[in-house]
Parts: structure tokens; C-alpha cells; sequence
């Protein structure tokens, strides 16, 4: 820390990312990516963006927030696009928190929300999840502060209904309520038809997981026109620019091509489904996750040594050093030949432990 950083965020811990490691080839199971490339339309759309970088991008995304807005059913001024979604729940947190209207989020949850809530100087109250880490909708009913739920939750993968997301969105009427949508077409079901009911609700999504753009930092948020504009107010006084064109014209190209993303989400969701009863067979405990990721746990292995001996075998998970969940890996599905290599390791280490 200089001398020079301001007070304000001496006791500041950042966000700590998935490992991106370049010192050796890794099967990357650690960061939720999707396994399959872009689509080509969007390589060629960015390639050709390319062509005209000496000029700004346009602040205002106007075709492809038209086009997000047609995929979802609402008007383009209820939508707005951002570099990543964690671009719009940091907007979200600047926008609909303060000191007297704190945030509140499960205890275990994406681990921005409370990176972002201390970056923006915002109390929140982390409201533990149950024992089998499901969200008790209970505890959210009419709490009348601004509500952060990731729907699947990470790194559970544990989603809830619609009808559940409506008894909280509509039980706090005078507060913000945000979905983070993050994983939903994995087998989720997503709350933006809700949006034209409710005026408190934001939906956030991105284009980093089901639609293979994690790099190009594509993310956009769906609300009420009112939201929308307070949140445009932050991002101009902010960035303008935040989403340049090569990744606006990646993201047109990767819309032009829907049955691309879903047929790699059937894919992913099949490989779930096959890794899930494979990791089962072998005595593994999982959450019901409905995201492209399987949370597990075994009781012969310890997580952390398990994440460690996956690494000396060249595959990375993702291990959380955090009370209640110390004991799971957080594991990307990947494709099918990645997910036999994991199953091999896995049972290479079960077999060794043994010994
Ligand atoms: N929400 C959740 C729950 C996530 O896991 C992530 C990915 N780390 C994000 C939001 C942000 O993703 P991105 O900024 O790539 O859209």
C-alpha cells in the first residue's frame, strides 16, 4: 500500500479470480468457462470491428441492446450492456445501496457481492444458507433492503423457481431485488418475464458462460425503464465506452447464432448429468446443480488435498478456503473427453489415498 491510497480502502480485500495459470497446460475446470469456442459469427463480427478501432465504440450498444432486448421480450431502454456482468452488480451496488438501504446476500454466494459492497462503503448482512445450502425464502420476505441472489447460486449450482424469485421480488416492493442470472441457461429458469410486473426487479445475465465469450467481457442487466436509466447514469459518469465494438460486434454475431449456444448448452448439461453419476459411483456427495459447474465433496478426501493432488495431475478446480464449504471443489463441466480425464484422475487419487 502507498502512502498515497486513499483511507477509505486501507482494509479493502479485492476479489481473488480463478486461477489463469500460462506456466503449463491445464484442463481448466476452475473458472467456469465454456469449453467450446465462440461462434464463428462472432470471431468474424470482432475481426471485423477490428478494422475500425480508431474510432470509439458506441456508448450507447445500440443494435445489440436491441437485439437483447427482442431475445427477452422487453424494449431496449430496459436493457443495458456492460463489460461483464460484474460491471452491472458493481452499478447495482452503487446505484441501489447505501449506508441506510444496506445489501443483503446469501453467506455463501458469489464472492463480488461483498467485494463490491466494501468498495462502495455498503453495510450487508450475509443470511446463511441452510444446511443442504439451499436459500429458505423466508428469510428474504419483506427484509426491505437491496437483495443480491445469484439464481443458480455459485458455487452451489442450486437454483430457485420463478415463483420463489416472485414471492421475494413482490414482497419487497420499496427495495431493489437483483437475479444474477450468471448460469441460468444451464437449467435454470429465468425471472425476466417477471420484469414488466415489477419495477424493483433487476436481471442480470452474461455472455461469458453458455455463450463462450468469459474474454470479450460481455454482460448486460434487464429492469424497468426507471432502473435502467439510474443505472445509465452511473455508467456515464463512469465509463461510456465500457463495451468496446469488437466485443459488441462478438456479441451480435453470437445472437445470429442462437442454435449454436443451445446446442452447447445440451451438451453441457448431458456432460453434467453423465460426470454427476460417474463422481457418484464413486462416493461423491453433490449439490443439485442446475449451472455449468458440480460442487462435490468426498469423505475419504479432504477438498483442499483433493484440489492439490487434481493440480499435480494437470487439471484445475476451484477449492474455496471458507467455513462450511472447505470440504467441496467447485468443478467446470467441460467437454466429455475433459470430463473422463477428471473421472481417471479422481479415481487414480481415491485409489492412492488408500494406500
Ligand atoms: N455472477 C456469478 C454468479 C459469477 O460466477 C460470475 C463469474 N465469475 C459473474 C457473475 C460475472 O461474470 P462476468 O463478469 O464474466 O459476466
Amino acid at each position: 500500500m502507498s502512502r498515497f491510497l486513499s483511507t477509505k480502502y486501507h482494509k479493502l480485500v479485492p476479489y481473488t479470480p480463478g486461477e489463469q495459470p500460462k506456466e503449463r497446460k491445464y484442463i481448466k475446470l476452475n473458472t467456469n468457462e465454456s469449453p467450446f469456442p465462440p461462434s464463428r459469427k462472432a470471431i468474424d463480427g470482432a475481426a471485423r470491428a477490428a478494422e475500425s478501432l480508431e474510432l470509439y465504440s458506441d456508448p450507447e450498444c445500440k443494435l445489440l441492446t436491441k437485439m437483447i432486448a427482442d431475445t427477452c421480450g422487453v424494449s431496449p431502454e430496459q436493457v443495458l450492456c456492460t463489460n461483464g456482468s460484474d460491471e452491472i452488480l458493481n452499478f447495482a451496488f452503487m446505484a441501489f445501496c447505501d449506508g441506510a438501504r444496506e445489501a443483503v446476500f446469501p453467506d455463501i454466494t458469489y464472492g463480488f457481492y461483498s467485494v463490491f459492497a466494501d468498495l462502495n462503503g455498503v453495510p450487508y448482512r450475509a443470511i446463511p444458507l441452510g444446511e443442504d445450502f439451499s436459500i429458505n425464502v423466508e428469510d428474504y420476505i419483506g427484509v426491505n433492503k437491496t437483495i443480491f441472489i445469484a439464481n443458480p447460486n455459485a458455487p452451489t449450482g442450486i437454483a430457485l423457481g420463478v415463483d420463489e424469485i416472485e414471492r421475494i421480488v413482490s414482497s419487497n416492493p420499496d427495495s431493489v431485488v437483483v437475479i444474477d442470472e450468471a448460469y441460468v441457461d444451464f437449467g435454470g429458469e429465468s425471472c425476466i418475464p417477471l420484469i414488466n410486473k415489477y419495477d424493483n426487479l433487476l436481471v442480470t445475465q452474461t455472455f461469458s458462460k453458455s455463450r463462450s465469450m468469459a474474454g470479450a467481457r460481455l454482460g448486460f442487466g434487464v429492469g424497468s425503464k426507471q432502473l435502467i436509466a439510474d443505472l445509465n447514469m452511473i455508467k456515464y459518469s463512469t465509463n461510456p465506452y465500457n463495451v468496446n465494438s469488437m466485443t459488441m460486434a462478438a456479441g451480435i454475431g453470437v445472437l445470429e447464432d442462437e442454435e449454436y449456444t443451445k446446442s452447447n448448452c445440451a451438451t453441457v448439461i448431458e456432460n453434467r448429468e453423465y460426470t454427476v453419476s460417474k463422481l457418484r459411483e464413486l462416493g461423491f456427495e453433490m449439490t443439485d446443480s442446475k449451472a455449468n459447474f458440480i460442487f462435490a465433496k468426498h469423505t475419504d478426501i479432504d477438498g483442499e488435498s483433493l484440489y492439490i493432488s487434481l493440480r499435480q495431475k494437470g487439471i484445475l478446480v476451484r477449492h474455496f478456503n471458507k467455513a462450511r464449504i472447505s470440504q467441496y471443489n467447485r468443478i467446470t463441466v467441460g467437454s466429455r473427453e475433459q470430463m473422463d480425464a477428471l473421472i481417471s484422475a479422481i479415481t487414480e487419487i481415491l485409489e492412492e489415498n488408500k494406500k
